[in-house]
């Protein structure tokens, strides 16, 4: 042995008979959860009665634990806690106790006083009885002297036990700020949840659907581990009780993995990675199924942690792919995990008594997920403006005619058949068809890139050549189209005779500086209530009366 261990040891068996012998005072209770003010005895073989506990606490047999908050893994044997409390004063004081954790499953409190008088309270989510509270809470009354409280745990649940030891009002006090806080949360995710799956409602969108099932899923678990579940929603449902943790951690784990599939697009960016995730989400039910057959809880929790560690590593690892692929909101989603993970190591480290215990540091995984569902909100409205934009332009590129900028035949048409039966009651529209003459010469002569270049001027020229109220598109490869709305057959022939006087007006730079182009032009007017098809034929036929007529010159039809 060496000599620090041999140190360590010592210290170990004096801070042992200084814990033991030092009772904790009722004036200098700790506002915070008793830690190693706690000794422990781990039970083994037949459970041991009260007084058997206490026999083995006065031999010395308890130790003192290092961890801030007395914890065992699932799965564990039975816990005894003892603690010697001193009442100084001449009087009684009262103490509220508070087991704050709702899983344990077998709770049983022992009071003993100087006299060997017992009291003895039980509590734990496999009794039913009526409770006015969430958590064991139990009033303990204290008359002067030195008492031994004696607290027995047992069940495979996760044995971590914040135990408060406070005065009536510190209790109340504690309960009414967890009270707001936890309205707080609930309200907050409840609103996002609401929110999300209206919109999924409405857009349809199953990133929308998968994101309110997380959440949802979230808040189920939070309701059940925190003892808020059975409290209002489940008070009578034991086997539902027993079982609603593990079920409802693969629920988290398996919505968050869809909504990361998802809303990453893993499956268009790694097939078969997305195939993967799926698998596991898959035996992972299969396991807990088999758990929930067979009756054995412990296995049930065991695959649900298992789940639940594996999950919140692969969340981030997922966002860290597609941010590598260039998704722009997988920033967000990689803080949103982050956020969750940050939180559930904080309060893995609190409890193990790494870091300081306190409300913040035990919650802090509440917080976490708190967090993490908001930015995973911002990141959904931030993926779906972005998909609007991306939908609105790819729009306006099928819309438009590439060269020119103007409409190109279909968006034309399609805006012509709305106008037209909008516009029923009222006539006067007309109709104008251009086409350039002997085009196929520049494109000979001067070159495609001239020809591109007359096109472009001469689309221009159309646009400020016209009224704001109408419209223009390209109709082929060098023909042109107006719509005039409400003109007299006088604005129409000015309008086509403008358009053509500026057409044969442009001038172009070199190689093209002596080109003179001009074009034909054949307007229809729509007196009655003509089909927009009949008026564009008749137009078209005007417009090939002006060709033949030498060109460079508007027909009326
Ligand atoms: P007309 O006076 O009878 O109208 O004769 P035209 O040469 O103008 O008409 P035609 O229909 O014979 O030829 C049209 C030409 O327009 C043929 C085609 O190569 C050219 N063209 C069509 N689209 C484009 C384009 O986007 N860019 C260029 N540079 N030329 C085009
Ligand atoms: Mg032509
Ligand atoms: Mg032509």
């Amino acid at each position: 042995m060496s000599l620090r261990q041999a140190l360590e040891l010592l210290a170990l068996v004096l801070f042992s008979l200084f814990a033991h012998a030092q009772p904790l005072s009722t004036d200098e209770l700790p506002g915070d959860p008793l830690s190693r003010e706690w000794m422990y005895f781990i039970e083994s073989g037949q459970p041991l009665s009260p007084y058997d506990a206490k026999a083995a606490f006065e031999q010395g047999r308890f130790a003192p634990h290092g961890k801030k908050i007395p914890s065992l893994g699932i799965g564990a044997p039975p816990l005894w806690l003892a603690l010697t409390l001193q009442n100084p004063s001449d009087d009684d004081v009262q103490l509220i106790f508070e087991l704050a954790n709702a899983w344990q499953d077998d709770v049983a409190l022992y009071l003993f006083d100087q006299k060997d008088g017992i009291q003895r309270w039980y509590g734990g989510d496999l009794t039913d009885s009526p409770r006015g509270s969430r958590f064991m809470q139990q009033p303990l009354q204290l008359p002067k002297g030195n008492h031994l409280l004696l607290l027995r745990v047992a069940g495979p649940d996760p044995r971590l036990i914040p135990v408060y030891l406070t005065s009536p009002q510190e209790a109340q006090q504690r309960n009414h700020i967890e009270l707001l806080s936890y309205g707080f949360l609930y309200g907050g995710l409840f609103a996002l949840l609401g929110y999300n799956f209206i919109l999924f409602l409405g857009i349809g969108r199953r990133s929308y659907f998968y994101y309110s099932l997380f959440l949802f899923s979230f808040i189920l678990l939070n309701l059940s581990y925190t003892g808020h579940g059975q409290f209002w929603f489940w008070p009578g449902l034991s086997h539902w009780r027993q079982w609603s943790h593990p079920m409802l951690m693969t629920l988290y784990c398996v919505s968050g993995l869809m909504f990361a599939l998802r809303f990453l697009g893993i499956d268009k960016l790694r097939p078969h990675l997305s195939y993967i995730v799926l698998g596991l989400a898959v035996v992972m039910m299969a396991a807990q199924g088999v758990a929930i057959a067979t009756d054995d809880r412990e296995l049930g929790l065991i695959f649900a942690f298992d789940f639940v560690y594996i999950f919140t590593l692969l969340m981030p690892l997922l966002g860290m792919l597609a941010w590598s692929h260039g998704l722009p909101t997988a920033k967000l989603f990689l803080l949103a995990s982050l956020s969750t993970m940050v939180g559930s190591c904080t309060t893995g480290l609190a409890v193990e008594g790494y870091i300081n215990f306190n409300q913040w540091t035990y919650r802090a995984a509440e917080i976490g997920m708190f967090i993490d569902a908001m930015l995973l909100a911002l990141a959904l409205a931030a993926q779906f403006r972005q998909s609007e934009q991306e939908r609105v332009i790819a729009q306006q590129l099928a819309a438009t005619d590439p060269l020119t900028g103007i409409a190109n035949r279909r968006a034309f048409n399609e805006q012509l058949q709305q106008l037209w039966h909008l516009d029923s009651q009222r006539r006067c529209r007309a109709l104008i068809m251009i086409d350039i003459d002997r085009f196929k010469s520049i494109n000979d002569t001067l070159g495609h890139e001239v020809g591109d270049k007359v096109l472009t001027d001469i689309a221009r020229v159309i646009r400020y050549s016209i009224r704001n109220r109408d419209q223009c598109g390209r109709w082929g490869g060098e023909e042109f189209v107006v719509l005039l709305s409400s003109a007299s057959e006088e604005e129409a022939g000015t309008i086509a005779e403008r358009i053509r006087h500026n057409i044969e007006s442009l001038c172009f730079p070199a190689p093209a500086n002596k080109l003179k182009v001009t074009a034909s032009l054949g307007v229809c007017l729509d007196e009655g209530h003509s089909r927009h098809e009949d008026i564009l034929r008749r137009a078209d036929e005007a417009m090939y009366q002006a060709k033949e007529a030498g060109g460079n010159r508007v027909k009326l039809a």
